[in-house]
This record gives structure tokens, C-alpha cells and sequence, in this order.
């Protein structure tokens, strides 16, 4: 007997222009459905005029997605290029339509940052369903393709064909819209960011293969000759401890020390604080917030820096004082690279942590078993402690804060906060600085048992803000020109004992006085310096904010 076979279907053979040009047009129309949203919602272009002009786009962003992928149009270099760019395309739209972001080079760095920890966080059906429409289907028609091989000279020539002709026909087209195109880029600056999937493109290319605007040479040392000035209230006995507190993700709005409604702030408000009502961030993320915080040059000459330098931890850790991190979040991005570190989720401390992730109170726990660890001569002459809070990193607010501190429900409880009512994400939001509010007394309090010993002080401040609907804007990350205030302006908070003010002769009452003076994170370094009574040439006092308030 004769087995019969039934042929598998013959499916048409596709040259890789075909496939180059449904996978472009496929990406510029719908993997830029957050552009089109942001582009309707735009007074300057309504009616035939805007849609004109929105097909003129989106005939332009499949030509230069042809462009770049007729680079990649091999035989066997084609399909994986085109599913990279579809997935790019569709993680990108989800962020975009569920958080208002966009896609630049901070951004990216970001998630390249993020822990597993934080990206579970971030998983839903939302997600999942967007990447299975925008990119597997496509994905799964493109493998099922088979592809014609031509001879390798024609295919050069095609591909070389492609890539001139995708360009012009690009260029072509934007000089037919270019008064509308460029008004539109001018005045709407994050456009740029939002164009699907070359925005993620440039992004990788900016961090990986262009050359940073000045190339940045190697680590510089500062303040070597950094040393501690004996101030005449000293005691020997009693060295200077500072906890610096580094929040995470809390805004300046929702703290009601700083005029919010809400009382999110109940345990602060009974403790001699002083709280700094216009404090501005350096960046508007974590990674690009820290490692400005702790240099000496201040936002602007940061980013136009030339070299690398150390920091205000190693100018501390210079003048002779002990210095220690205590990590309770993803990292210290570089910035306790010479320094004791410590992370919170490797002691696993059950009573504390579940899931990989720790309460804020593990650090309060934790700080006198690893400040034993430090050099003794160095706590005799004083010790600065960085405690880098969980806070209120979102969009998960409502993991960050245990049932006790749930005085604002319902809470949003989904990690998509598209799902949930603004005012649900609100309550999530102001029930994590409710925790922090608590964290902080509790540094205070352990702060005040150690008065005998030393001279304790806390200051604490937030890397940066976080959006909750304004705007119809979520989370942060937005590039620092054009993020809302909401993102970029932070709550910063100072409690000094009565032996620090004695010691350092600054006083909270001038402090208090003064809480509404403009302030930022360039203030930090020369700020922490002068409380610490550092001497060297890297401290700038008309930065320090204490020292307006000395010998007052
Ligand atoms: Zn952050």
C-alpha cells in the first residue's frame, strides 16, 4: 500500500521587499496608535487638514523604518530584525498609552535598570494582550513566509535600492508637510519621542554607538583635601551622626507639611522638622536623579560635564567621617562605589520581606548591627548613613505600604492604573507617604535613643516627583524640559537634635523661616559639607542652605 502524503499548502514565495513593506506600514500605523491619541488631541491640526496631515506622517515613519530596515534585508537577518522592531514597537505603545510616557535615553535606561522586582510589578493582561495583537501576530505571518533567495549582487542591489528610495520618498514627503511638521516638533518637543519604533531605535544608538557630546574621561578624585573643622560645642564623645534619607518617587504636592490637605504627614508634623516647600530635582527618574544629587556641580554643569568625579559621599569618607549605604531599592546607580554598602533584601529578614521586597523600616532595623561593621576611629569622629527608601515607587503603590497605613481607600490594586479610577490611584499613592511619613519618625526616634552617644541629625529628600493624572500624565520619566512640576518638585525635610543645633549652630526656627526659599538638589552637596563641618575646596557656601541659618 501506498502512503498517501497531503502536501502541505504552497504558500507564494515573498521577496524581502514585501516583507520589509508590510512590517513598515504595519509599525507606522498602528504601532503609533499613542501618537495618533496625542496628535488628535492637538488644537493646532483638526478636520481634513489633520488627517492630511496624519497620513503624510505615517507615510513618512514607514519610509524611514523601510530605510532602516532595508540594512538588515538578508536572507536571514530580515525576520529577526523586523520581530526586534515589532516587539520594541508594542512595549513601547503599552507604556505610552497606560502612563503617558515616552521613549527617550533616560527612559530606557531606566527599565534597563529596573530589578526583576519592579518589572513583575509592571506585568498585566493589558501588557500582554497589546504585544500579542501589535507584535506576535505580525510576527507569526512574517516566519511563515518563505523568503525568495536571489543571488547575493541583486540583493545588494535591491537593498541599496531600498534604502534610496525609502529616504527620498520620506524626505519627499515631509517637504510636502514641512511647515505643519516642523511647528509641530517645535511645540511639541516630546512628539519626537513618541514615534514608534524609532524612538526605542535612537534611544539604543544614543547609549550604545554615539558618542556621548564630550567624551568623559576617567574618574577624578575631589576633595582630597577635605578635612573636619572642630567646632567649639563639640564633645569628643558625642561625634556628629546624620541619617540622609533618600526617598523615592515622593512628590512636594502630597505632603500635607507642605500645605496638602490630606494629612499624609501625621507623625512628621509633631517633631521639630523643617520642610522645604519649592525643592527642584535634578532629573526626573531615579537613574538620572542620583548620581546628580550627590556631585558637587549642580544640575546644569552636570550635564555638560566633562569628566566623572567622586562625590559628596567620598569627600565625607576623605574628610575622616564613616560612611555607610543602606539599600532597601534597586541600587545606588554608582554613587557607593567606595563606599560600606549594604542591600536590605540580602539579609533576608523574613519579619520584613516578602517576595524579594522589604518594608523601609528593615534599614531602622538593620542600622546598628551594620554601623558596628564600620572602622571605630572613624564613627569616633562621626558617621553620615544613606538609607535609599522603597518609598513610593509606583505603579504598584499599593504593594509599598502594609494594611496598618491604609487610611485612604478604596485603592487601586491594579498594577495597569488605566484600570483604576484617578482617585483610587491617589489614595494607593498618599497611603505610601502615610508609611513613609511613619518611616521617618521612626528614624527620628531611633535617632533620639542615640543622643547620649552622639549628636544625631536626619535629612531626608526625594529624587524625584511622580505624576497621578495631571494632564493625563502617570508616573515619571518625562525628559526634565518638558516634565510637569508635578514630577520635578520634591519634598525635602531636615530634623536636627538640640545637641546638633548646638553643634552645628544652625537653627531649625531660622530653617523653618526660610522653608519656602527656592531650593533644588544642588544644594545637597554643599548642604550635607557645611552641616557636617567638612572644610575643602569643593564646598561651595553659598550652596549650603544651613548656612544662612548659622549662629542665628
Ligand atoms: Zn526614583
Amino acid at each position: 500500500m501506498r502512503l498517501m502524503f497531503l502536501d502541505t499548502p504552497i504558500r507564494p514565495q515573498r521577496s524581502t521587499l514585501t516583507l520589509v513593506a508590510v512590517s513598515s506600514v504595519w509599525m507606522a500605523v498602528l504601532g503609533n496608535w499613542a501618537l495618533w491619541k496625542t496628535l488628535m488631541t492637538l488644537p493646532d491640526l483638526t478636520g481634513w487638514h489633520g488627517l492630511g496631515f496624519g497620513v503624510a506622517f505615517a507615510f513618512i515613519i514607514a519610509n524611514v523604518v523601510a530605510a532602516v530596515l532595508s540594512l538588515f534585508a538578508w536572507r536571514f537577518t530580515l525576520k529577526p530584525a523586523i520581530t526586534l522592531l515589532l516587539l520594541l514597537t508594542a512595549l513601547a505603545t503599552h507604556y505610552m498609552l497606560m502612563y503617558g510616557i515616552v521613549v527617550d535615553t533616560p527612559m530606557l535606561i531606566n527599565v534597563l535598570q529596573t530589578d526583576t522586582r519592579e518589572a513583575r510589578d509592571q506585568l498585566s493582561w493589558r501588557l500582554l494582550i497589546t504585544v500579542l495583537i501589535l507584535a506576535v501576530l505580525p510576527i507569526v505571518w512574517v516566519w511563515r513566509q518563505p523568503v525568495i533567495a536571489i543571488p547575493f549582487g541583486k540583493q545588494v542591489l535591491r537593498n541599496v535600492g531600498l534604502l534610496v528610495a525609502s529616504l527620498a520618498l520620506a524626505f519627499g514627503a515631509t517637504q510636502l508637510v514641512f511647515q505643519d511638521f516642523s511647528s509641530l516638533m517645535r511645540n511639541y518637543t516630546e512628539m519626537r519621542y513618541q514615534i514608534n519604533p524609532l524612538n526605542s531605535i535612537y534611544a539604543v544608538l544614543d547609549m550604545t554607538v554615539i558618542p556621548a557630546e564630550q567624551p568623559r574621561g576617567p574618574l577624578q578624585s575631589l576633595g582630597l583635601d577635605a578635612h573636619i573643622e572642630q567646632r567649639a560645642g563639640q564633645v569628643p564623645q558625642r561625634p556628629p551622626l546624620l541619617v540622609f534619607v533618600l526617598g523615592e518617587t515622593a512628590r512636594s504636592a502630597s505632603f500635607s507639611l507642605n500645605g496638602y490637605t490630606r494629612s499624609t504627614n501625621p507623625l512628621l508634623a509633631k517633631e521639630n522638622v523643617a520642610s522645604f516647600t519649592h525643592v527642584s530635582s535634578c532629573g526626573t527618574s531615579t537613574a538620572e536623579s542620583l548620581p546628580c544629587m550627590f556631585s558637587h556641580l549642580g544640575r546644569s554643569a552636570f550635564d555638560k560635564r566633562s569628566n566623572e568625579f567622586e562625590n559628596m559621599l567620598d569627600v565625607l569618607q576623605h574628610a575622616g567621617y564613616a560612611v555607610l549605604w543602606i539599600d532597601n531599592q534597586s541600587g545606588c546607580k554608582g554613587q557607593c562605589a567606595r563606599v560600606p554598602y549594604v542591600n536590605t533584601s540580602d539579609l533576608k529578614l523574613p519579619e520584613y520581606c516578602e517576595d524579594g521586597e522589604c518594608r523601609d523600616t528593615v534599614m531602622i532595623a538593620r542600622i546598628e548591627a551594620e554601623l558596628s561593621k564600620l572602622p571605630a576611629e572613624r564613627r569616633a569622629r562621626g558617621t553620615v548613613v544613606v538609607m535609599h527608601q522603597m518609598g513610593s515607587h509606583g505603579p504598584a503603590y499599593f504593594k509599598r505600604s502594609p494594611a496598618a497605613f491604609k487610611k485612604f481607600t478604596p485603592e487601586c490594586t491594579d498594577t495597569s492604573l488605566s484600570q483604576c479610577d484617578r482617585e483610587q490611584i491617589v489614595n494607593a499613592y498618599d497611603n505610601t507617604l502615610v508609611f513613609t511619613d511613619y518611616f521617618l519618625s521612626r528614624v527620628i526616634g531611633w535617632l533620639k535613643t542615640q543622643d547620649k552617644t552622639s549628636t544625631p541629625a536626619m535629612l531626608y529628600v526625594s529624587d524625584h516627583g511622580e505624576s497621578l493624572g495631571e494632564k493625563n500624565m502617570y508616573l515619571h520619566g518625562l525628559p526634565y524640559s518638558v516634565a510637569p512640576p508635578e514630577q520635578t518638585t520634591v519634598p525635602l525635610v531636615a530634623w536636627l537634635s538640640p545637641s546638633f543645633e548646638q553643634l552645628s549652630r544652625v537653627n531649625t526656627r531660622c530653617l523653618q523661616a526660610n522653608r519656602d526659599k527656592p531650593l533644588s538638589h544642588d544644594n545637597l552637596f554643599h548642604s550635607v559639607l557645611g552641616l557636617m563641618a567638612v572644610k575643602t575646596a569643593a564646598y561651595q557656601r553659598e550652596r549650603d542652605f544651613f548656612a544662612a541659618c548659622e549662629g542665628r
